[in-house]
């Protein structure tokens, strides 16, 4: 609260008096928008900068140079949904919309989906497995070209969608248990269990390693998510039925509202009947993040990226407002 109240000091020296107010609006709106965001920032900025430590060198010289720029960065995509009508799609898959596991009459490559399905239908339910590989090649081409700047922003984005994939509730219709009576539970899973929890998680995953077929690991994560969406519903229904209703949720500052939130001992108990599953799907993510860059540099050559400082990337200006373009994915609220 002091440190605001002397921003808000701040921008009234550097600014004439009309834009003090929208400024202070619109570093509210960021504030708040940024706080209920899929996979919690927080998450998604530890997935990206511990994918960095799993790569070999001399790869990894390379990104630990710019560490800072993938894993501030590693949320643009979700930043992105606020400007981009198409970006919300590629952030999930409503496998349950085509199919029941194992799925495997589900197209795997996009040509194939495009032949199977209208491309309205592809994008209503989701596309996050046909992005990640898309980018795949897309981050190869970098690599091949040695573009670092392209190889930065593309790796910084592939890390946010591999991360989206490992997270059971992006795998499904019934994303916010909407459909179940349990609103919320989006954002309790990845969001409020690794805010609270996510200091004390094992982050060492080992070396990433290189993948032969790219396609078949993005496919295995979407489809592993997918099967975990069964426990993550059920068992927090089995514990809504049981826990006292009194003591289930609490009320959390955000920004400069206070949020209703689950409460530490309900989440416990979930986290605990998860046997941490969200520290295993973190874990999964990180490896596989970083297996997917080592991958696309290994097959574009093995080029060498030495010889040039930490890369100076002009930050691109994203307007956040309420007004999310297609589905929230990321919802955290109780409505
Ligand atoms: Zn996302």
């Amino acid at each position: 609260m002091k440190k605001l109240k002397h921003v808000v000091k701040l921008l009234k020296a550097v600014f004439p008096k009309p834009w003090i107010k929208l400024l202070i609006t619109l570093f509210f709106l960021v504030s708040v928008s940024l706080s209920s965001l899929a996979w919690g920032f927080w998450a998604h900025k530890k997935i990206n900068y511990c994918a960095v430590f799993t790569l070999p060198a001399p790869l990894f010289y390379f990104y630990k140079r710019n560490i800072t720029y993938i894993e501030d960065h590693a949320v643009d995509p979700d930043k992105r949904r606020y400007i981009l009508k198409e970006e919300g799609a590629r952030h999930y898959i409503d496998l349950d919309h085509y199919c029941t596991l194992p799925c495997d009459e589900l197209p795997r490559y996009w040509f194939e989906a495009i032949d199977s399905f209208t491309e309205d239908t592809l994008m209503k339910y989701g596309i996050v497995p046909y992005h990640i590989n898309f980018l795949s090649y897309q981050l190869e081409n970098a690599f091949k070209e040695k573009d670092h700047n392209a190889i930065l922003k593309i790796s910084a984005d592939l890390g946010h969608y591999i991360a989206d994939a490992h997270v059971p509730l992006h795998t499904t219709k019934n994303y916010n248990g909407q459909l179940s009576g349990q609103r919320g539970i989006h954002g309790f899973w990845e969001s409020r269990l690794p805010e609270l929890f996510g200091e004390d998680y094992d982050y060492f995953t080992g070396r990433a390693v290189y993948i032969d077929k790219p396609i078949e690991l993005i496919w295995k994560f979407v489809l592993d998510s997918h099967k975990a969406v069964d426990s993550v519903l059920s068992f927090e229904a089995q514990l809504n039925e049981h826990f006292p209703d009194d003591r289930k949720y609490t009320y959390q500052e955000r920004g400069q509202t206070m949020m209703k939130a689950y409460s530490l001992e309900y989440s416990k108990a979930y986290n605990e009947l998860l046997d941490n599953m969200v520290e295993r799907r973190m874990r999964r993510s990180i490896i596989d993040v970083g297996s997917i860059w080592f991958t696309c540099w290994v097959n574009a050559g093995k080029p060498d990226l030495s010889g040039s400082d930490t890369i100076a990337i002009a930050d691109s200006i994203i307007q956040m407002t309420d007004d999310i373009k297609g589905r929230d994915h990321a919802i955290s609220g109780f409505e």
